[in-house]
């Protein structure tokens, strides 16, 4: 028995995180019956984005690019290499503008009761990446998340291993944070302190 158009829209958006069956119908309702128009957009750019967003050579963020803007920026010191878990993190990290290195983006992190594992994420080009022989510090920013933890003691292991110099945000960040939320001072103490 094949689907009507309706049920696939429906089941698209129930694949969404956090989208419920109910939600999704909603969505769905909303979207054919008072928003066609909307409805004809979030088409066009869900395509347009497939299309054109793809991950950084470099360091795995999303780009339109080879290189993103923060990669291919020569000022950037290319000694330093900070993994974080999302573009949100790198962006937090960012807006502190007390670091000058360069980033490597995870794109999530290790989060085994939802069945993310660690080659999941983009972590197999980290090492490869830190090992370019320019890098001299692998700075880990994941989140101080019970997962987050996990993905950094992970990495550093691998890291180690492998001769580079690793160090962790310092601990000044609150426990179970997003870096994405801890305000920016906060943020840069961690990143100097960082051991
Ligand atoms: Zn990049």
């Amino acid at each position: 028995m094949s689907q009507t158009a309706l049920e696939t829209l429906i089941d698209a958006l129930h694949r969404l995180p956090g989208v419920g069956v109910k939600s999704a119908q909603r969505m769905a309702f909303h979207l054919l019956q008072h928003d066609r128009q909307a409805a004809a957009e979030l088409a066009r750019a869900l395509d347009g984005a497939l299309t054109a967003v793809h991950h950084c050579a470099r360091c795995y963020t999303f780009t339109e690019g080879e290189l993103c803007p923060v990669c291919s920026d020569d000022a950037r010191d290319a000694r330093q290499l900070c993994v974080v878990e999302t573009p949100a993190d790198q962006a937090a990290l960012e807006r502190t503008g007390s670091y000058h290195g360069l980033y490597y983006v995870l794109m999530g992190r290790m989060s085994p009761l939802d069945g993310v594992a660690l080659s999941d994420l983009g972590s197999q080009g980290l090492v490869q990446r830190a090992l370019d022989g320019v890098v001299e510090e692998v700075i880990l920013a994941t989140s101080f998340t019970a997962e987050g933890e996990a993905t950094a003691h992970v990495l550093a292991q691998g890291l180690k291993s492998r001769g580079l110099k690793v160090t962790r945000l310092a601990r000044g960040v609150p426990a179970g944070s997003e870096l994405e939320y801890v305000d920016l001072s906060t943020i840069a103490h961690a990143l100097n302190d960082r051991r």
